[in-house]
């Protein structure tokens, strides 16, 4: 059956099985290589590639279906699987990108890929400029010849930032400039870019859609009038398995078993985050509450158009670095960890964990204030949640 009919949270649940066994779980093909029986040297030879499996490197059934899930359930044309989120960013980069090229990217992103931006990829003669991509004035000025890749985030750590996509991809179409989303913050159950044209989505898979801290592993997906048809099997055979950052089959099965849950995990993490928001918006020893669904959001107008259940990602300031990091050692129910995205309530202060490389004058022109504390929502019931937030700021004052 065609699953194009079906509601976001029918087509997570929904696959074909596997056509020789039939079995509904579709199995792990836990195998680095194939065997050549049959006619397959000689299709190989004539020039097949994917419709074959070699080496999983080159691909794997596995890694095929989770792929071919993750494209019907964001309404992609295609979809290439990687070893992690970052390699998903490098390889839609290195895709597309060549020497003398220029980007246009936003001053928050993700720790990981703005250290790319900043210290990494201008040794490849590719230059960059940084922006406010919700700005959409300064997009435009920042656009040059050379300019083929605009990039940014859905919904940007840690302020939550929600740049305007249909004029931000109007903006860069006009000039043929590829848009490129990393969609991580709020998974495809809260956004789907390419329904507002953005031609490549980048996502940590070890995030929401496997959604129990258990593997790691990234995808890329194409729907684009701008960038040639073939353009992600181009990635997989000329960049990813050249530079060899496939996802393991185990870890595509873990993703595909996690991916089927996503819309009914994330929309309880939804509104678990939303009635975080209200109860810190309205607490004494909260400075500010960075929540795109709260009225007092900036982009809370993008966000209502863009995202469905305003995400589950959200940070608050308290009076200082140090009043934050207290906080998380008294918390007892939430997880005081690394990463985002899970069942698990996951806390962290970004200014001195995930942006810790970053010099504090850089981290504040991100938005990242000191006393920022963030929260990926999870699947607790919320009185619970809010009762460990409450005795945790409760006791915030005191030296741990
Ligand atoms: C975690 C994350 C990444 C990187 O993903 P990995 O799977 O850790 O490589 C990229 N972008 C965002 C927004 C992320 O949160």
């Amino acid at each position: 059956m065609s699953s194009k009919k079906l509601d976001f949270a029918s087509r997570a649940v929904f696959y074909e099985p596997e056509p020789e066994s039939q079995s509904v779980s579709y199995p792990i093909y836990m195998s680095a290589n194939f065997q050549y029986g049959g006619d397959i040297y000689d299709q190989i030879v004539a020039g097949a590639r994917k419709e074959v499996n070699i080496y999983s490197r080159c691909g794997n059934p596995t890694e095929y279906k989770f792929e071919e899930h993750i494209a019907q359930l964001t309404g992609a044309d295609a979809c290439l699987a990687t070893a992690s989120g970052m390699a998903a960013i490098s390889h839609a980069l290195f895709g597309i990108l060549k020497a003398g090229d220029h980007i246009v990217t936003d001053l928050t992103t993700y720790s990981s890929t703005h250290e790319f931006f900043d210290h990494r990829i201008g040794d490849f003669g590719i230059t960059v400029t940084f922006v406010d991509t919700s700005d959409p004035v300064q997009v435009e000025r920042a656009f040059t010849d050379k300019t083929k890749v605009l990039y940014f985030e859905a919904l940007a750590n840690p302020t939550m930032k929600v740049p305007p996509m249909r004029k931000l991809v109007e903006l860069a179409h006009s000039r043929g400039i590829v848009v490129i989303c990393d969609n991580t913050f709020a998974s495809p159950a809260v956004c789907l870019p390419h329904s507002f044209g953005v031609d490549v989505v980048v996502e940590s898979a070890t995030k929401f859609i496997g959604g129990h801290n258990d593997a790691v592993g990234g995808v890329i997906t194409q729907k684009s009038d701008i960038l040639p048809k073939d353009w992600l099997e181009d990635v997989r055979w000329n960049t990813l398995n050249k530079l060899g950052a496939p996802l393991s089959p185990f870890n595509a099965w873990l993703l595909l078993r996690g991916a089927q849950t996503l819309a009914l995990r994330v929309e309880k993490q939804c509104s678990n985050a939303a009635a975080l928001a209200r109860y810190l918006e309205g607490h004494e020893k909260v400075k500010r509450v960075f929540y795109p669904g709260l009225p007092s959001h900036p982009n809370h107008e993008s966000a209502k158009e863009q995202l469905r259940n305003f995400g589950a990602m959200l940070s608050f300031q308290v009076e200082s670095e140090e009043h934050g990091v207290r906080l998380l050692k008294r918390l007892q129910l939430c997880c005081f960890a690394a990463s985002l995205g899970g069942l698990r309530t996951t806390t962290q202060v970004p200014g001195t964990m995930a942006f810790l490389d970053i010099p504090s004058q850089e981290r504040h022109a991100m938005g990242i204030v000191d006393g920022l504390v963030r929260f990926s929502v999870g699947i607790e019931h919320i009185d619970d949640i809010i009762a460990d937030v409450e005795q945790a700021l409760d006791q915030m004052h005191i030296d741990v």
